[in-house]
């Protein structure tokens, strides 16, 4: 049973007029006199490893980046920058809530790296606050992180929200700050476990690009100028999000409708051409894979062309004894539904 009223993320794609009128468009406020305080939070700590596919496991990428980033950041004029914690120890999120609080924290940055069980999924993404003007903020900032990760050639997972039983936020960081009314955000850096996203993670120096990221993209934000002058976002105006009247939550079905159209199949060059639909009115879909035995195996992740219901894409069949395609769909939750089977065989 629920107990709340939820809107689906992606409604914030298509903004309601009634939203609109009802409620103010965030701006963030830069006073001269006050400095914007800003907390980072390096994810996990102490015995809290986080991810730990990799040999270093996630507190060590985080505590790294979070350092290069306050770095980076202190070279804005009119900002404070404080970390949750600089030591290696344990911190619940209650506490790291409870210090944002005490230096009256403008935003917490809760920085993260990801894996999947699966280990097929790659790409970057932000979590942020499900409701009112701390959903405005978190998108607002969560959308210039994302634009400073597809600019290292990071995959956009997206901005997402997600709601626990009890129909609050789910996430105990964001939930923690809500409480105290304070802006945070979970920043997903990249997939540690992904081949496609390795390479971002291999080096102090590609740490370092992350936190030197993740500081333009608060000072863009926040509207900052650096202490030489030579960086002015006080011009910049970031994404304005209107604050939303329900709850956001997160999609928790998978797309409603795939189907694939062979629209050619060319046997000399063994690959087939096909029309690909995927619909899913709650969030957009924004990956497909294909299998050649019936959904026993399947291709990684090919990237959806975001915002189309319908793609058109060549498939290789060249190897083995390929004689049908069956595709899936995956939406910005990674829910995904499969497609009919196109049988190759009674082509052409
Ligand atoms: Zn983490």
């Amino acid at each position: 049973m629920r107990f709340f009223r939820c809107k689906i993320t992606s409604v914030i794609l298509s903004v309601s007029i009634t939203a609109m009128l009802l409620s103010s468009v965030h701006m963030p406020s830069v006073n001269a006199s006050k400095p914007v305080v800003v907390v980072i939070d390096p994810g996990h700590g102490g015995s809290n490893l986080g991810t730990d596919y990799l040999p270093i496991p996630e507190k060590n990428y985080t505590m790294a980046v979070a350092l290069y980033m306050k770095e980076q950041l202190e070279k804005y004029q009119n900002v404070q920058v404080f970390l949750t914690h600089s030591e290696d120890i344990d911190m619940s999120l209650e506490k790291r809530a409870e210090f944002a609080d005490k230096v009256n924290a403008d935003f917490v940055f809760s920085l993260h790296f990801n894996m999947s069980i699966s280990h097929i999924l790659y790409g970057s993404e932000v979590w942020i606050p499900s409701e009112g003007a701390l959903y405005s903020q978190g998108y607002s900032a969560a959308n210039e992180f994302l634009t400073q990760f597809e600019d290292m050639g990071l995959f956009n997972r997206g901005i997402k929200t997600r709601i626990g039983s009890k129909g609050t936020d789910y996430y105990g960081i964001i939930r923690q700050c809500a409480l105290r009314n304070i802006p945070a955000v979970i920043v997903e850096h990249c997939h540690v476990d992904h081949n496609n996203d390795a390479l971002y993670i291999l080096s102090p120096e590609k740490l370092k690009e992350f936190g030197v990221r993740d500081a333009e993209a608060v000072a863009r934000y926040f509207g900052l100028v650096s202490k030489d002058g030579k960086t002015d976002y006080s011009g910049y105006a970031p994404l304005a999000v209107p604050v939303p009247s329900n709850r956001v939550c997160n999609d928790t079905t998978a797309p409603t409708h795939v189907s694939a159209n062979l629209l050619n199949y060319d046997k000399t060059g063994k690959y087939a051409t096909v029309e690909l639909t995927a619909l899913d009115a709650e969030s957009p879909i924004q990956y497909y894979s294909y299998s050649y035995d019936n959904g026993l195996t399947w291709s990684v992740l090919q990237p959806w062309t975001k915002g189309s219901p319908t793609i058109t894409i060549s498939v290789s069949m060249e190897y083995g004894k390929k004689e049908n395609l069956i595709f899936r769909a995956y939406n910005l939750y990674d829910k995904s539904a499969d497609s009919n089977v196109i049988r190759l065989t009674s082509a052409n």
